[in-house]
């Protein structure tokens, strides 16, 4: 049988680029908008800009390629679902304010396959709209709830219920015991999305430098950023869009946790599979399971099956060797095949991670602070494939003076609370990763629930 690659990402071996390197940064420049990450966030944010204002100059500062990050190792899900779950959005924002959060979400990702036709990048958009399935009656009773509250807010144009019969119709995954399915919603190729969006930025007169790590972040009139190969002086702003990552520059350590999540991919599987298994409407496919289930047919045949990952490491260590360590696959092995007994006998060729940011209040942050030079879009914990495109354009909005680009939405504030200091953060998300993991085990047992779970549920800022 063939090998599992424990660390390799499948997207990188499809993405149709030869991945060449653009030149680093080596002498002092001054631009209008300087870019820290060259991920979603940056490249939509730079795009954005240069679509409002075309004079503008605007460069991005990658510290190793474009797609390095989260961006290009994700689940490819182009999801319609914002960051932060619509009853919390209720709850802290009030009905209207939750009802335009998830109409603006599913609005961007019919924008995003817009752009990317417009702009001819070759990101297999498929717009197979997502499909939750409950595989234990506490799930099933979760997923009836979530509907309950889309459909007080008159959110349900596009979702309807399936019966367990209806759901299996669609999937033969094991036991199903019905789901919601949405219709907005598309799987992509992340990196080829990412690499493909910055060429759209080069095109449109923007400037990529890889290989160009910011060391430190001056706010000011004018702010600027240091970076190993010179000092970037950026007129108009810059723009702090480094997720996960922004927890190893000392001044935004706190702001953002580092959580991994991990992903398997199958080998593709032959005709007589997919007929088994069915799954003829591309999906982005997820069970409600606190540790997280997410999958996604790719355009090759194979199954994607995603998890969330690693235990959190003190000091918000992401340290790369954490996401190839083959024992921690394992289990989302495990559970993939319990998912699909079909694939018993399928290899797992790819096995791969990456880091998300988690903010404390979970909730995305897009700001500009026209007093200090700084911007940001961040915080999107699972959830930034659509919602960086989102973030970005209202941010080149604010900068660029574009009312149309800048919705009046939540995710519009500065970034919220700091993390708490070790170890009373590592012995918090530790707790929590315990906990939600105890929670499915004893779910899928015999339906119990621990005791503390209700503590964990309320610790957890998603
Ligand atoms: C395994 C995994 C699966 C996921 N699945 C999904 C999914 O299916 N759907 C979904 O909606 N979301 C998903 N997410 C989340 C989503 O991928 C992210 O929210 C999104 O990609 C964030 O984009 P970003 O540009 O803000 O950050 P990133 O893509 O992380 O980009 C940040 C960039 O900044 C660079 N950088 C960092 N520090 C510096 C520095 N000092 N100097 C210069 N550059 C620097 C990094 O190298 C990186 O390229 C997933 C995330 C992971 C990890």
């Amino acid at each position: 049988m063939t090998e599992t690659r424990y660390g390799a990402n499948y997207w990188l071996d499809d993405c149709g680029d030869d991945m060449a390197r653009r030149p680093p940064l080596v002498r002092d420049e001054t631009v209008d908008v300087a870019i820290l990450g060259g991920g979603f966030s940056g490249l939509w944010t730079a795009y954005f800009l240069l679509r409002a204002n075309p004079g503008l100059s605007v460069a991005v500062f990658e510290k190793h390629f474009c797609g390095h990050g989260a961006s290009g190792r994700n689940g490819g899900w182009c999801s319609p679902r914002y960051p932060m779950l619509v009853d919390e959005l209720v709850k802290h924002f009030g009905a209207d304010a939750a009802c335009a959060t998830i109409r603006a979400q599913h609005a961007i990702v019919d924008d995003i396959g817009a752009i990317i036709s417009e702009e001819g990048i070759d990101a297999h958009f498929t717009p197979g709209g997502m499909l939750s399935i409950a595989r234990t009656a506490n799930q099933l009773t979760s997923l009836k709830a979530t509907y309950a509250t889309y459909d007080r807010l008159g959110l349900t144009a596009d979702t309807t219920m399936l019966s367990a019969d209806e759901a299996r119709g669609l999937i033969a995954a094991s036991n199903i015991l019905g789901g919601m399915k949405t219709r907005s919603g598309a799987s992509i190729h992340p990196l080829r999305l990412v690499r493909g969006l910055a060429q759209a930025v080069e095109r449109r007169g923007g400037t990529i430098y890889e290989g160009t790590a910011v060391t430190q972040v001056r706010p000011g009139r004018p702010a600027m950023l240091e970076t190993m190969g010179g000092v970037v002086t950026a007129r108009a702003a810059v723009v702090l869009a480094g997720e996960a990552y922004l927890s190893q520059i000392p001044a935004y350590h706190r702001q953002l946790l580092p959580m991994s999540s991990m992903i398997v991919a199958t080998a593709p599987l032959d005709d007589a599979t997919w007929d088994a298994i069915g799954w003829q409407g591309y999906e982005s496919l997820s069970s409600g399971a606190y540790t997280k289930d997410y999958l996604t047919r790719t355009r090759d045949g194979r199954i994607l099956f995603g998890s969330r990952g690693a235990p959190y490491l003190f000091g918000s260590a992401m340290p790369e060797t954490a996401l190839a360590q083959a024992a921690l696959y394992g289990p989302i092995i495990n559970t993939l095949r319990a998912w699909f007994p079909a694939l018993n006998a399928v290899p797992v060729t790819h096995a791969w991670g990456g880091y998300l940011g988690v903010p404390r209040d979970g909730l995305p942050s897009v700001h500009y602070d026209a007093a200090s030079g700084l911007a940001n879009a961040f915080g999107y914990t699972g959830r930034g494939v659509a919602t960086t495109a989102l973030a970005g354009r209202a941010l080149a909005g604010l900068i660029a003076g574009v009312p149309a680009f800048v919705p009046n939405l939540p995710m519009l504030h500065a970034p919220g609370p700091k993390w708490e200091i070790e170890p009373l953060r590592w012995i918090g998300v530790r707790y929590i990763q315990n906990a939600f993991a105890r929670i499915d085990a004893a779910d899928f047992r015999d339906g119990s629930v621990p005791l503390d779970s209700g503590l964990a549920k309320t610790l957890a800022p998603i």
